[in-house]
């Protein structure tokens, strides 16, 4: 733990190896139920792409990838629920199995509102996968069919999940010092 990043790093949730065994577990439970099939992996830009590359390839599955980016409209530091697109979709659903590849599942605004989307966009199908999930947190009604870790009411990073667009690049799932807040 010395690295620039690791000194901001208060206490490790999820360590790296925690996460390989755990998505191992989630690429199996993928293939037993696309097995055959063709699904899309739809990765939700930017927390998930770590995630995605790991899942997709722990999965083994035949399967197209794609990446959709939504920013919930922000209020101060209060989500409003309203979710906006910010980089669409490059090809026709209609009719494909959806595996929609989040990072983290908090309120669930934005989820809610994809899966909304995506069945208006003519999708078969659609099935979460979460890498994180914050139940102590949920305003809306949608639950992932796979989760990895179920973690607490903290403001997490690493493994592809940022503060300020940094620390994605952690190799596992970390709580910050809450200094690192207060000097920004
Ligand atoms: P939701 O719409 O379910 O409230 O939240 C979705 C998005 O909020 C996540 O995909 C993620 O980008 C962000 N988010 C929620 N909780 C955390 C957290 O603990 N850490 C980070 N880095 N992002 C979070
Ligand atoms: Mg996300
Ligand atoms: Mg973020």
């Amino acid at each position: 733990m010395n690295s620039e990043m690791e000194k901001d790093i208060l206490k490790v949730l999820v360590t790296e190896e925690e996460l390989k065994t755990r998505i191992a577990e989630l690429g199996e439970a993928l293939y037993k139920r696309y097995e055959g099939h063709r699904p899309l992996f739809l990765g939700v830009l930017k927390g998930s792409f770590i995630f995605m590359a790991d899942l997709m390839r722990a999965s083994q599955l035949m399967c197209d990838v794609e990446f959709i980016a939504v920013s919930s409209y922000q209020n101060g530091t209060v989500s409003s629920g309203r979710v906006q697109i910010t980089h669409d979709l490059q090809q026709d659903i209609t009719g494909r199995e959806i595996v929609i590849v989040e990072d983290i599942l908090d309120s669930g605004n934005t989820l809610a509102f994809l899966k909304s989307y995506l069945m208006a966009k003519g999708a078969k199908s659609i099935s979460i996968v979460t890498l994180l999930d914050k139940p102590s947190r949920r305003e809306k009604a949608v639950e992932a069919d796979l989760s990895g870790f179920v973690v607490p009411d903290e403001f997490v990073v690493g493994y592809g999940l940022d503060y300020a667009q940094l620390y994605r690049n952690l190799p596992y799932i970390g709580v910050l010092k809450p200094a690192v807040y207060e000097n920004t």
